[in-house]
């Protein structure tokens, strides 16, 4: 029998609602011994796991540690609404995964954090075509867009917060909300004693668990529980940011985007060369600076460099990185020479596919004057064009903020889990999911990704160790 011991001064409120959810949980565990006489003729024994945080990997594995252990009775704790960042993500469509990545290895690629620890089990254990078999076995149309983001085909994130609700609901997972997990201890037999507080009031409720799972997405209190539990925290840094360039030309060009630069990033503080500071994609110029796939890609793997820099540096762009510096040259050697009656400005070399706001740009920045003719363009001039094309340099002076999607480097050591089970190797049973663990992806449906196969992992091998304890095994 689970023990829950109410606080000396507690609230009538606090007490009826600790009580009422002994009874809920009694209930379940009858219902679900019912179907599993089994399990309550072995044992009467009735084990607990609780869940810290209803974001998509705390709610994903207790779905599925409900799957394989209906008898266990399973309740997810969640300070503020369950599953609000999937509910914003993807500015509201949710890319659920990426559907790209078939080689578990390419797709261990795009997390900056895990990219070599997450190449083994992980994503075997539960890749992308899982995590999209499951929620397409359960209701929700998902479709693949060019770029490998995997959303629903509704375009909106309800679908995916519809269907993990509906199945809390199926499973009898008891999901309490406005409730914060505020202190962990272990108890002298292993099992976990939790301090609950409601958020309206200032009553504590203490909660036995069996098993834990922590699943607190990037928030503080989840790193002060980790650590009371005996784990270490990779400082937390901002991941997936555009970058602020002071350039009031710039600032025009707004909206204009390019199919493929070659961005790299210089920063004071780092002399060697690395090679994932220099990365290819379509670039977007925004009213604060650049954006775009590239630039957020940039962002994510200079993360922890750049923070220390203070988010500043210097960005090389190559806007056609398609074309020899010296195809470049003689591309325009013959342009001045085929249309030398025509006036810069208004004619480009249609080989760099430039858009004539960013070739008024280029010319701007090299100070040269679009009304001349081709004719009268010098060597030096050409050369100049050449070397801004291939070679543009702009200040980076701080960090923006993209609204899409971001996400925290950082948390609990992977060196300080299991990643075939999600088990602390710290403290036995207690398991960890999703971002609150040194894991972050680029953008792309990558961080879901890595809290639906966490969720999995931890919520499988829980429901594994309840049923073997249930029939007696351990
Ligand atoms: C605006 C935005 C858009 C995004 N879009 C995408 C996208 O389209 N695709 C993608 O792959 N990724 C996206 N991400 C990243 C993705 O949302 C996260 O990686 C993912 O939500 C992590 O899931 P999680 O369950 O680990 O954490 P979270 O979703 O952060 O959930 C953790 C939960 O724990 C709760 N909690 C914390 N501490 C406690 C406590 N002590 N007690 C009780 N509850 C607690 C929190 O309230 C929270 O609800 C986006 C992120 C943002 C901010």
């Amino acid at each position: 029998m689970r023990h829950f011991a109410a606080p000396a001064n507690d609230s009538v409120f606090g007490f009826c609602s600790i009580l009422r959810t002994f009874h809920i949980s009694t209930k379940l565990w009858r219902r679900s011994c019912t179907t599993h006489s089994i399990c309550h003729a072995t044992k009467s024994k009735e084990e607990l796991l609780v869940v810290v945080g209803g974001g998509a990997a705390g709610v994903y594995g207790a779905i599925h540690a409900k799957t394989v252990a209906p008898h266990l009775s399973v309740v997810v704790i969640e300070k503020g609404k369950p599953l609000s960042k999937v509910k914003i993500s993807g500015g509201g469509r949710c890319n659920v995964t990426n559907g790209h990545c078939v080689d578990n290895m390419i797709l261990a690629e795009n997390y900056p954090r895990g990219h070599k620890e997450l190449r083994g089990s992980f994503f075997n254990i539960h890749g992308p075509a899982d995590t999209m078999s499951w929620f397409a076995s359960h209701g929700v149309e998902l479709k693949v867009e060019d770029d490998g983001r995997v959303f629903p085909v509704s375009n909106s994130s309800s679908s995916i917060i519809d269907c993990l609700m509906s199945e809390v609901k199926q499973r009898g997972v008891s999901l309490q909300t406005r409730k914060a997990v505020a202190a962990i201890s272990i108890l002298s037999g292993g099992k976990f004693l939790l301090e609950i507080q409601q958020h309206t009031s200032v009553h504590v409720e203490r909660v036995e668990a069996d098993y834990l799972l922590i699943a607190s997405g990037s928030s503080r209190q989840g790193y002060t529980l980790a650590s009371q539990l005996g784990h270490s925290i990779v400082d937390p840094v901002p991941s997936l940011f555009t970058f602020k360039i002071e350039d009031l030309c710039l600032r025009e060009l707004s909206g204009v985007t390019f199919p493929k630069v070659k961005v790299r990033l210089k920063l004071d503080s780092v002399q060697k060369n690395i090679p994932k500071l220099t990365q290819v994609g379509p670039m977007l110029v925004t009213h604060w600076g650049l954006s775009g796939p590239v630039i957020l890609r940039l962002s994510a793997w200079g993360a922890r460099l750049l923070f220390s820099s203070s988010y500043k540096g210097k960005l090389f762009v190559d806007f056609i990185p398609d074309l020899h510096v010296e195809t470049l040259k003689s591309i325009l050697s013959h342009h001045k020479l085929q249309y030398a009656k025509q006036k810069v400005l208004n004619s480009c070399p249609p080989e760099f596919g430039l858009t004539k706001r960013f070739w008024s740009y280029v010319l701007e920045r090299q100070g040269l004057s679009g009304d001349v003719l081709w004719a009268s363009m010098s060597n030096s001039s050409l050369m100049s064009i050449g070397s801004l094309l291939k070679d543009c340099i702009f200040e980076v002076t701080g960090k923006g903020q993209f609204k899409d999607e971001f996400v925290t480097a950082g948390g609990v050591p992977l060196s300080e889990i299991s990643l075939n089970t999600m088990e602390s190797k710290v403290c036995p049973r207690l398991f960890f999911a999703g971002e609150i663990l040194n894991v972050d992806g680029v953008t792309g449906g990558f961080n879901f990704q890595n809290a639906w196969s966490g969720g999995f992992i931890a919520g499988t091998t829980i429901g594994g160790l309840a049923l073997e304890s249930c029939i007696g095994l351990k």
